[in-house]
């Protein structure tokens, strides 16, 4: 009987835990997604040296309208945490991002070094998959039938 308790006891602990846990991984992923956003601002003002230096100025025009609709976009659409998969030392988030006019899901797998969370990789849905074809039964040949492509650096984990 006592022991009953105290496993209930320990188990609200633990939720309590993996709640604080949730938040802490919202915060991370918010502060990530605002230094993001920043990152990209910084290098679209270093690019416009460049920029001045090689491109035409019908197609620079093009490029900064296209930009400034983009910004425009992040800005009305920004990114979203649709899940957490919390599993105490590592997590798997999956965000929204506008795209153009598309959306780009994001699977970022996240693990807890130090008592603070980072990214250990991240991928983007499989363009070739997201339709949902069945690609005549055969595995898809971009994602390897994942449904997430992971970037280079990812690649060998
Ligand atoms: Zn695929």
């Amino acid at each position: 009987m006592i022991t009953a308790e105290v496993s209930e006891i320990f188990a609200a602990a633990l939720q309590v835990d993996l709640i604080s846990d949730e938040r802490a991984i919202t915060d991370f992923m918010q502060a990530y997604f605002s230094a993001w956003s920043k990152l990209n601002r910084l290098q679209e003002e270093h690019a416009l040296a460049f920029q001045n230096s090689f491109y035409g100025s019908r197609y620079l025009q093009k490029l900064r309208t296209q930009w400034q609709q983009d910004r425009e976009q992040r800005e009305a659409q920004p990114a979203a945490i649709l899940s957490i998969e919390n599993h105490g030392e590592t997590a798997v988030v999956i965000t929204s991002q506008a795209y153009g006019c598309d959306e780009d899901l994001r699977r970022y797998h996240l693990r807890k070094t130090d008592n603070r969370w980072e990214i250990e990789r991240k991928g983007l849905r499989c363009f070739a998959c997201k339709s949902g074809c069945e690609h005549d039964n055969e595995i898809c040949t971009v994602c390897a039938g994942v449904g997430w492509c992971y970037g280079r650096a990812s690649r060998d984990e």
